[in-house]
């Protein structure tokens, strides 16, 4: 359905062998943003996909999460919801800890960001092991629903989107890597 659009998100993103370690074939999405068109596109192929789905608000994951997470937020003209790393919000937030590889990490959202029992869709740019975006999904389901997740790339091999269908079988992703 988006074949063209594929092909030019597939040509812009940078692919950076063993960064940030030995192993690991990062996919940079920089050069995306370099793109005032593309980025407007990729942001109307994501509203498309969710066209069904009934939206209050989007949550974005730091931090590029936050860089279509905001244009679809506003295309959808809803409010756009800052799920951060902890300790960098200012005010009153709500929190959830998920295992890393090594140790653990908390995410954190203002508790005033989420009204209670809205639908919110979570948009990351990248699904890989889907860690991230089930802490996310959890997160957010302290207080609300979660309609959706959104991605940019996914990593299929991975198998994230097994997980994070046990939360909402809306998962959607605009190109994949198998
Ligand atoms: P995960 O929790 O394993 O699904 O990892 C997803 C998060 O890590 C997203 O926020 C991505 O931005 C980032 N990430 C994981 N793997 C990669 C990769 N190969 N290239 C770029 N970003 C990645």
């Amino acid at each position: 359905m988006f074949s063209d659009l594929e092909n030019k998100i597939k040509s812009a993103i940078r692919d950076v062998p063993n960064f940030p370690k030995p192993g690991i074939l990062f996919k940079d999405i920089t050069p995306i943003m370099l793109d005032a068109v593309l980025m407007d596109e990729i942001a109307e192929a994501i509203v498309l996909q969710f066209k069904e789905a009934k939206i209050d608000a989007v949550a974005g994951i730091e931090s590029r999460g936050y860089l279509f997470g905001v244009l679809i937020a506003q295309k959808l003209k809803v409010p756009f919801i800052m799920i951060r790393k902890e300790g960098k919000l200012p005010a009153k937030t709500i929190k959830q800890s998920y295992d890393l590889e090594y140790g653990t990490a908390t995410i954190e959202v203002h508790d005033d960001a989420i009204v209670t029992n809205s639908n919110v869709l979570i948009h990351d740019d990248l699904l890989a092991t889907g860690g991230t975006a089930v802490a996310a999904a959890k997160l957010i389901q302290q207080k609300a629903n979660v309609v959706g997740f959104s991605f940019v790339i996914e990593l299929a091999f991975l198998n994230g989107a097994n997980l994070l269908q046990n939360i909402n079988k809306n998962v959607q992703s605009l190109i994949t890597y198998s």
